[in-house]
């Protein structure tokens, strides 16, 4: 077997679930659509991708995904951005994004918690939270 650096078949590389019914997941793709990475694999550790922080029912501080299509978004391109960002992997320790404004669409906003981190969730948005 050929180390895949020496590789001339890119297959690994990425590969499309047309099947798939949450298709398209991520909007924004604009070459082939990788669902290699459907789980990226950056998830705990720092990236440059423009998740929101929210806090799950156990307390823990989670990335929210949404907005981010850098693991899809072409089978080279995605590939080469993952593996890039592997070689030298960094924990991620919650902290919100401050690469640029990663707002989303409101309908995007994960629902919050309450503030003690317990409890079903409550959206600000509906006033019942927010001063
Ligand atoms: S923001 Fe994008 S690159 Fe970062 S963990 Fe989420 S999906 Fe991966």
């Amino acid at each position: 077997m050929e180390p895949k650096d020496q590789a001339r078949n890119e297959a690994y590389k990425g590969f499309t679930n047309h099947d798939c019914p949450f298709m398209p997941c991520h909007e924004g793709v604009t070459r082939e659509f990788n669902c290699l990475f459907c789980y990226c694999p950056l998830i705990a550790y720092e990236c440059p991708g423009p998740y929101r922080v929210f806090v799950d029912r156990h307390g823990m501080r989670r990335k929210d995904c949404s907005a981010c299509n850098l693991p899809h978004n072409g089978y080279r391109q995605s590939w080469g951005f993952i593996q890039k960002w592997l070689e030298r992997p960094v924990l991620w320790d919650g902290h919100e994004q401050t690469r640029y404004d990663a707002r989303l669409p409101e309908e995007a906003d994960p629902p919050a918690m309450d503030p003690d981190g317990r409890g079903e969730p409550h959206d600000e948005r509906d006033g019942a939270a927010k001063d």
